[in-house]
Formats: structure tokens, C-alpha cells, sequence
């Protein structure tokens, strides 16, 4: 059993009381790679951002839970060396589907976890919660809970249909579990695919998709019943239109790839939402820095050729998201 404090990383609870009094909304990026830790780690300090670096289950059986865990580790100090006296970094579990599964996160070092138990039926959704709350918070681990059901693809996480969180609900709920988040589904939704061009209409100045809006009208009402309590959106990328127009013309295939556009996660954040979920757009970043470099570059073999402006574009991109979208900058 390893504390995160001992790591010199923090839970979300003090962080999330700080961002929905200040209307603002921690990022919360995922992490597989040294590179995007990095550029995590580098984007976070030159803004003074709090931040939460978060693995999935996916991530942990691509690079390993032992080396990730490592990695969170190696990013504290890191921060430190770049000149971060008191750097808040999370290591959060993101969509643990099973108690056994947050436990083993928490028991190595996480000080945050995610169970996802949304797509159970009501009554087991709580009881999953309740069971890892109560075992989290013996070791001061915050724990993010979710109720209604985000449509796409995210690692092992998919669903066809999305159902709105029912605002109803979310007072029993967050009683009942005791969870110190909530993920809230309004109409975010995984992966760069978020919506399909049926249900977008179309610019007529530039032929763009243009997505449905958020539900505003829900996350607001659930405000009302939760006053401050710590609202979390997945599936927040924005899908950025250059970074897919490169890996198009570098030999890539996204027709009509399309995302959460920016001025409404700028709202979002304004609101108790406190926790944006960013994991698509930091792909998307790296995957057409690569090619770019690749096609004009075709006798280059060395990785680190093509990873360092990979690194440097998901740092702009994470730097971005803080300045420009969630305005968590010169908070630490
Ligand atoms: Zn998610």
C-alpha cells in the first residue's frame, strides 16, 4: 500500500472547491506515453495550472499500471525541477468499471478515482459507488461517480445511445454514495467521431458540421438541486479543425471527424462544472505532428525526431485548453 501523499500528488477535493467557487474547470488529460506526460507536466507549470493526469484501463494495459503509476511520480518531481514549488497534480483512474479495479489503483498510489457504473441499472450504480467511496475515503481518495450515459467510443468504454442524466436523480444519488463528484452526461460524448452528420447541421459560409448544442438547461437545473457540488463532463475535445485538416492532407482518413465546440466547454466552466475530460484532441495533436514530420521528412527513422514536435504540439494544444477554454491558469 502506497499513499499518494507520499508521492507528493493531491485528491480533487480542495482543487474542485477552489474551481467552482472561481468558475473555472480543472483539466483533466489522459496520459499513455512519456511524451504526452511531458507535455502534461511542461503545459501545467509555464500556465501555474492545477492538473489531473488521468489513466484509463486502456492505458493500463497499453503501458503498463506499474509504469504509469511511476510515471505520476516522476511528474511531480519533474514539475518541481521546471520550477513549481507546490505543483497539484491528481493521478486519477478514469473509468474504473469495477471495485476491484479502483482499489488496486488506490492501494497504488492514486488519489482519485473514477467508478463508472452508469450504464447498471440505478439501484447497482449506487451500491458499486457506495462500496468504493467507503473504501476510498479511509485513504482521503476522492472518488468521481457517474449517472447517465455518454454515447461513443473511448478505449473499452462504448455506448451507441446517449441518455441524459436525469436531474431528479442526482440528489439521492450523490446522498446515497457519497461520491465528491459527478459526471453528468448533457451531450458530450467519446471520441472524434462525437456526433453523426445527421445529426449536424451544416455552416453554409464554410460547409463545416456544426454539432447539437450542450443541454445547458439540464446542467443548470442540476446546479440548482446541487448547489456547488462538483460537476464533471467527459468527452469534452474539441476536435480540433486544423489537426484533423493536417492528418487529411498528410495521408490520414477523418472525414467529418467532429467535437465539443470551445465556447461552450468555456461556458461549462464558468458553471459547477469543475473537471473537463480532454483525451481525443491530445491524439489528434500528435497524430498529425507525426505525419506532417513523417511526409516531409521520409528519410527520418530516429523516433525522437518526430516525437519532439508531437511533444510540442500537444503542449500548445494542453496550454490552449487551460488559457483559453478552462481558465484554471495562475491558480496554484
Ligand atoms: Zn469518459
Amino acid at each position: 500500500m502506497v499513499s499518494y501523499k507520499e508521492l507528493g500528488l493531491v485528491n480533487t477535493r480542495e482543487m474542485f472547491a477552489k474551481a467552482v467557487k472561481g468558475g473555472y474547470a480543472i483539466p483533466a488529460f489522459n496520459f499513455n506515453t512519456m511524451e504526452q506526460m511531458q507535455a502534461i507536466v511542461q503545459a501545467a507549470v509555464e500556465t501555474k495550472s492545477p492538473v489531473i493526469m488521468q489513466v484509463s484501463k486502456g492505458a493500463r494495459n497499453y503501458a503498463n499500471a506499474t509504469i504509469l503509476r511511476y510515471m505520476a511520480q516522476g511528474a511531480v518531481e519533474y514539475a518541481k525541477e521546471l520550477g513549481c514549488a507546490n505543483p497539484q497534480i491528481v493521478l486519477h483512474l478514469d473509468h474504473g468499471d469495477t471495485f476491484e479495479l479502483c482499489k488496486d489503483c488506490i492501494d497504488m498510489g492514486f488519489s482519485s478515482v473514477m467508478i463508472d457504473g452508469s450504464s447498471l441499472p440505478y439501484e447497482e450504480n449506487i451500491a458499486l459507488a457506495k462500496k468504493v467511496v467507503d473504501y476510498a475515503h479511509q485513504y482521503d481518495v476522492t472518488v468521481e461517480a457517474e449517472l447517465g450515459v455518454l454515447a461513443g467510443v473511448e478505449d473499452e468504454v462504448s455506448s451507441a445511445v446517449s441518455h441524459y442524466t436525469k436531474p431528479e436523480e442526482v440528489i439521492d444519488f450523490s446522498q446515497r454514495t457519497g461520491c465528491d463528484s459527478l459526471a453528468i452526461s448533457i451531450g458530450t460524448s467519446h471520441g472524434a467521431y462525437k456526433f453523426t452528420p445527421a445529426q449536424c447541421t451544416r455552416d453554409p459560409k464554410t460547409g463545416k458540421l456544426v454539432p447539437p448544442p450542450l443541454a445547458f438547461d439540464i446542467l443548470h437545473e442540476i446546479e440548482k438541486k446541487l448547489p456547488g457540488f462538483p460537476i464533471v463532463l467527459h468527452g469534452s475535445s474539441s476536435v480540433p479543425q486544423d489537426e484533423v485538416d493536417t492528418i487529411n492532407q498528410y495521408g490520414g482518413k477523418l472525414p467529418d471527424a467532429v467535437g465539443i465546440p470551445e465556447e461552450q466547454l468555456r461556458e461549462a466552466s464558468k458553471s459547477a462544472v469543475c473537471k473537463i475530460n480532454i483525451d481525443s484532441d491530445s491524439r489528434l495533436a500528435m497524430t498529425a505532428a507525426i505525419r506532417k514530420y513523417l511526409a516531409e521528412n521520409p528519410s527520418h527513422f530516429d523516433p525522437r525526431q518526430y516525437l519532439k514536435p508531437a511533444r510540442e504540439n500537444m503542449k500548445k494544444m494542453y496550454i490552449h485548453k487551460i488559457v483559453n477554454v478552462l481558465g484554471s491558469n495562475d491558480k496554484l
